[in-house]
């Protein structure tokens, strides 16, 4: 059998593109930047609450509808500390903690960042409420970061 020799080219791509957010998210960030309230989407079939909102159960296939106001306070049900800057992704400084935070209401966890807190002491656990930024963003950072609550 003949060796194959592995042809390997070094390149980069850079492409610009925008992504539709759609109604769901488009409405889950509208009520963040406009109200400063974080909706979930709730199933019908096993009331489920999804945060971030999404337009179908995935268990039940069902197409949900029956948006559900959640609290802006939480619980981390898991994190990692991010030690590389990546400052065309996330705004802050490393090293930062990045945590799947369930909001009181809600039955999926999202990410988002943990900030005001030294991240040696972000723990699965941990209580957290949403800061949200004082100018609009048109994405997620709408709530800036969460911090920790005593
Ligand atoms: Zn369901």
């Amino acid at each position: 059998m003949a060796e194959t020799e592995k042809m390997v080219f070094d390149g980069k791509l850079d492409i610009n593109y925008k992504y539709a957010s759609g109604k769901v998210t488009g409405k889950f960030y509208d009520e963040i930047e406009e109200n400063k309230k974080i909706f979930g989407i709730k199933c019908s079939k096993c009331n489920t609450v999804y945060v971030p909102p999404r337009q179908t159960c995935g268990p039940c296939f069902t197409t949900m509808e029956e948006w559900v106001e959640v609290q802006p306070t939480g619980v981390v049900t898991n994190y990692t500390i991010v030690n590389y800057a990546e400052p065309l992704i996330q705004p802050m400084e490393p090293p930062y903690a990045q945590a799947l935070i369930k909001l009181e209401g809600a039955d999926t966890p999202f990410i988002h960042l943990i900030g005001e807190v030294d991240v040696e002491k972000v723990k699965i656990g941990m209580k957290v409420e949403a800061v949200f930024a004082e100018e609009k963003t048109g994405n997620i950072l709408n709530i800036k970061y969460f911090k920790p609550v005593e």
